[in-house]
């Protein structure tokens, strides 16, 4: 059985107060909410103020992204040890905007996917399609790719630390939400694509769902089999509907 997991993604919002006052609003909606992993992920500089109000609460913190050397001269970077350190449980990995802006690659994805398990964080990797290559039929093509290639240095052991969000490009901060029908139908491409290089353990490895979530469309969502859960961007930066979203049981 896998637990359902919600991950707020704040982008390049909040400043450091902006921040405490959101997830110190979210931490009462949500306290005594169970049977749903609940975490946020502020931007680098709000982190440690965040996870100073998360401590000891159902909510767990992430980070947006991490480099894959520990220490080093590598001006403006952060590497997954410092983010363990700081309390970071999760961190986002491969997002679309980061391959779009920042010129991230399945080979670079791999690289911090791999950093990040050996330093104890679990990565959210993001795989998805653009409009154009949905509209060329290739969205499997792309997915398969993305995992293949993304995840070649993830071992069997490690596959179940691992969360992967379906995000297709086209649905993320522009409104528009793959149906139920069609996620589900590519997470359970992504799952069969586990299963052929995990085996059983693909069972374990929660798939989230990413674009233009939020509480009216969360619920049908959810009730897909391959859907364990989501990603939230735009949704997540007020804590009333995030925390309608967690507790999507309620939204039907
Ligand atoms: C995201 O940031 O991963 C995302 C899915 O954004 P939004 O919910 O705003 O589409």
């Amino acid at each position: 059985m896998r637990m359902p997991f919600i991950a707020g993604n704040w982008k390049m919002h909040k400043t450091r107060q902006e921040a405490v006052e959101l997830v110190s609003a979210l931490k009462s909606l949500v306290a005594g909410v169970t049977g749903v992993e609940i975490a946020v992920a502020p931007p680098f500089t709000a982190l440690h103020a965040v996870a100073e109000v998360v401590e000891g609460s159902n909510i767990a913190l992430a980070a947006q992204n991490c480099f894959w050397e520990s220490e080093g001269a590598y001006t403006g970077e952060v590497s997954p040890r410092m983010l363990q350190e700081i309390g970071c449980r999760y961190v986002i990995i491969g997002h679309s905007e980061r391959r779009q802006y920042f010129g991230e690659t399945n080979a670079t994805v791999a690289k911090r996917l791999q950093a990040a398990l050996a330093h104890g964080l679990r990565p959210i990797c993001c795989v998805g399609e653009t409009l154009e290559e949905r509209e060329a039929n290739q969205t499997f093509a792309v997915i398969e790719t993305q995992i293949n290639e993304g995840l070649q240095p993830v071992a069997p052991q490690q596959v179940t630390e691992l969360v992967i969000a379906y995000e297709p490009v086209w649905a993320i901060g522009t409104g528009k939400t793959a149906t139920p029908a069609q996620a589900n139908e590519v997470h359970g491409f992504i799952r069969d694509l586990l299963r052929k290089r995990y085996g059983e353990r693909a069972e374990e490895v929660r798939i989230q769902y990413g674009g233009s979530v939020k509480p009216e469309n969360i619920a049908a969502l959810m009730a897909e089999s391959d859907i364990d859960g989501a990603l939230v961007g735009g949704a997540s930066l007020q804590a009333d509907s995030f925390a309608r979203i967690v507790q999507y049981d309620k939204e039907r």
